[in-house]
């Protein structure tokens, strides 16, 4: 039997945060021709369950579900993370 390198791939990333994202777990899609097909599920902060591409999701290039604005997270991401903390203290 082939072991799923892709498979093995995403679930080191199950745990791991991508700006608001968290992945959750990796999914499995069986497609009409029985190709079973692996992608994974994140929660975002804001609740939302997304399931983002992981190249893209690794790449950097999604952040969050939607609700935050992708472009500007390299410049707002490190203000946001420090109001954040001052909120919780
Ligand atoms: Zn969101």
């Amino acid at each position: 039997m082939k072991t799923s390198k892709t498979l093995e791939k995403y679930e080191k990333l199950v745990g791991k945060t991508f700006g608001k994202l968290v992945v959750i777990e990796v999914t499995k899609t069986i497609s009409e021709f029985n190709k079973v097909n692996h992608g994974i599920k994140c929660l975002c902060e804001c609740g939302k369950i997304v399931t983002p591409k992981v190249s893209k999701l690794t790449g950097g290039s999604i952040v969050s579900c939607g609700c935050f604005r992708d472009r500007q997270w390299a410049k707002g991401y490190y203000a946001w993370v420090k109001n954040e903390d001052k909120r919780s203290l």
